[in-house]
This record gives C-alpha cells, sequence and structure tokens, in this order.
C-alpha cells in the first residue's frame, strides 16, 4: 500500500468527479463560450456573496493576476513572511507587477493589525515605496495550515479603509478553515477587494483556481489573464470538477482535519520528536530530535514502507492529509510511526 502524504494536490478524480467532467457541456471560454465555465464561475461567485469570478488555471496566476490589478509599479505590498506570494511563486510580484514585498514578522503565518499599520510607509514619504496592498493567507501553508481569527481580519480591513490599501486573499486552502471554524463564505466576500481559491487541493480536482471580485476587477482580470497565458479554450472539463467538488468536497474535509489531530497525538508521544505545531486542519509540522533520530533517517524508514512525507526546511517535516488518504491507510501509517519509535 502506497501512502503519499507530501500534499493534498497529490489527489486523483474520483469516480464521481470524472463522470461530471465526462458529461460536461463545453465550448471556447476564450470567446467566453463555454457554459460549463461560465455556470461554475457563476457558481463560485454565488458562494462568496459577490459580484464575479474568473476560472484559472492554478492558484499562482489568480494572486500573480490580483496582485497586478491592484497595485502599479514600484508600489509595495504588505505580507507574512511565510507568505505564499513571497516565498513560492518563483518572485512573479516583481516579474509580473513590479512591486516589492514588506514582509512582517507574524506567528505561524498570520500578522496582527497592529503590526500592518507598522508596515505602512507614509504616504509622503517619497522615498519610500508606495504602499498599495495588504495580502492575507487562510489557512497558512508554511505556518502548518492555521486559521486566522476572522475579528484580526476584520481589524485589517479596518486598517486598510484607513490608508486605502486594497486587500487580497490567497486562499487557496480556504476551504479548511471554513470548515475548522465553522464560518460563513460570504463574510470574507464581504471583506476582501479579491479572492483566490483553489479546487486542486483539499478539494481533489485535477486542475484549476477561482478568482473573485467585483464586475470591474473581474473584467479587468481577463486581460491579465490573457497576458499571463492563462486562456483556456474548452476548460470545462476542468470547471465540471470544480462544480463537482464544491457540491461533494467540502464538508468531508473535516475527516481529513480529524486525521490531521490523530497523526499529531501519535508523533507527540515518539521519544525523538522534539516538537508537533498546533493542528488546526490537514497539515502538521513537526521537528525530530535530531540527537535521537535524523530527519533522513526517519523519511527513508518510512519510504521502505512505501510512506512519503516532505522536508520543509530547517529541520522541520510536513504531513498532509487529504482525500486519498484512505482510513485504511491512516490505520496502517499510525501502526508503522509506533513501530519506528
Ligand atoms: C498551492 C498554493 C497556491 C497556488 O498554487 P498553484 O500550485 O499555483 O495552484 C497559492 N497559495 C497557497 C497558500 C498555496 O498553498
Amino acid at each position: 500500500m502506497k501512502i503519499n502524504l507530501i500534499s493534498d494536490t497529490v489527489t486523483q478524480p474520483s469516480a464521481g468527479m470524472l463522470d461530471a467532467m465526462m458529461n460536461a457541456k463545453v465550448g471556447d471560454d476564450v470567446f467566453k463560450n463555454d457554459p460549463s465555465v461560465n455556470a461554475f464561475e457563476e457558481e463560485v461567485a454565488r458562494y462568496f456573496g459577490m459580484e464575479a469570478a474568473l476560472f484559472f488555471p492554478s492558484g499562482t496566476m489568480t494572486n500573480q493576476t490580483a496582485i497586478k490589478l491592484h497595485t502599479q509599479p514600484g508600489e509595495q505590498l504588505i505580507c507574512d513572511k511565510y507568505a505564499h506570494i513571497y516565498n513560492y511563486e518563483g518572485g512573479g510580484v516583481s516579474f509580473n507587477s513590479g512591486v516589492s514585498c514588506k514582509l512582517v514578522d507574524g506567528n505561524r503565518g498570520m500578522m496582527t493589525a497592529e503590526q500592518v499599520v507598522e508596515a505602512i510607509n507614509p504616504p509622503d514619504f517619497y522615498h519610500s515605496p508606495l504602499t498599495s496592498l495588504v495580502c492575507i493567507e487562510n489557512t497558512t501553508n508554511k505556518g502548518g495550515g492555521a486559521c486566522w481569527d476572522f475579528n484580526e481580519l476584520k481589524e485589517i480591513k479596518k486598517v486598510c479603509d484607513e490608508n486605502g490599501l486594497k486587500y487580497h486573499l490567497d486562499g487557496a486552502r480556504l476551504w479548511n478553515a471554513l470548515v475548522a471554524k465553522n464560518e460563513n463564505p460570504k463574510d470574507y466576500g464581504n471583506l476582501f477587494d479579491s479572492i483566490s481559491v483553489c479546487f486542486s487541493k483539499g478539494l481533489g480536482c485535477p486542475v484549476g483556481s477561482v478568482l473573485i471580485g467585483n464586475e470591474k476587477l473581474i473584467s479587468d482580470a481577463l486581460r491579465v489573464r490573457k497576458m499571463l497565458g492563462g486562456g483556456m479554450r474548452q476548460s470545462g472539463f476542468l470547471a465540471a470538477a470544480g462544480s463537482y467538488a464544491l457540491k461533494n468536497n467540502i464538508g468531508r474535509l473535516s475527516e481529513d482535519h480529524k486525521k490531521a489531530q490523530e497523526i499529531g497525538s501519535v508523533l507527540g508521544k515518539l521519544e525523538f520528536i522534539k516538537k508537533v505545531e498546533f493542528i488546526e486542519t490537514n497539515i502538521i509540522i513537526f521537528e525530530l530530535d535530531e540527537s535521537q533520530m535524523f530527519s533522513a533517517v526517519f523519511l527513508s524508514k518510512l519510504e521502505e514502507n512505501d510512506i512519503s512525507i516532505i522536508g520543509m526546511g530547517q529541520g522541520k517535516l510536513r504531513i498532509v492529509t487529504h482525500l486519498d488518504y484512505t482510513a485504511q491507510m491512516h490505520k496502517h501509517f499510525l501502526k508503522i510511526l509506533q513501530k519506528i519509535g
């Protein structure tokens, strides 16, 4: 039995999803003539109570498009030091938009409204870049799937309004936060100028992310998507997978969260584990006590048992639970972990 826990992106489309994809009515979406894409975009916009949405091939492209639309070259955005847009988008922020990032030293990828205020450059001080955008990530990836306190997000929104800043949410795993904290997606739609969500992570789709905002933003996003080379033709096959996931795969995320908790509590009892970070959703980040076992040894012991997890650098290891990680695999994995200990 092969168990792959390196990411929640490793899932294969389920039989039900494939069926929905194969039965999709499609057209040429570059001409906005694909009925499945049009319906899907409307569904996602409605889900967040926002005006409009646009389907993209990746979450990197939705984030990059939002940043392009909210900034001018030379300006600066504010984000946490762990942010995906800063660490894992190939430097696209500077390449595509010509903006710099002011990094905030937050907690597990989350900053406070006070820290945001401190990170804003005074607009009349022309020596420093003009601050124009605040980017949030929920759940945080490098922060171990942490969920924001919604009240803090509201406080940051106030700071944005008072300082004329735009407010973007990288919600690649927002679904996990909505389920873990029992939140209403429309509250997020109310708060942010733009939201990016991924369907290719916890929701189990093969491809696809959606950018959501008001009519004006999304109509401008169409041209930026074109510039980035992201226009797709009969993409209704992919949108149908997204529609399927929206109906069928959100509620079940709580199962992934429960399994993550159980893995965390087994890890916590092992001698050679130094620290397991607080687990809120489907991501487990932990460190070994290298005087007892090297990470490389631990990883190879797992590999011998056909189990893959991933290193994050700085001695941290990561496990991500997902749709294709079954109850049977879970039982087996916990047994192997205890055996290694
Ligand atoms: C995965 C991810 C993205 C987008 O990744 P793609 O692979 O380009 O779809 C963006 N933000 C976060 C936090 C992510 O985890």
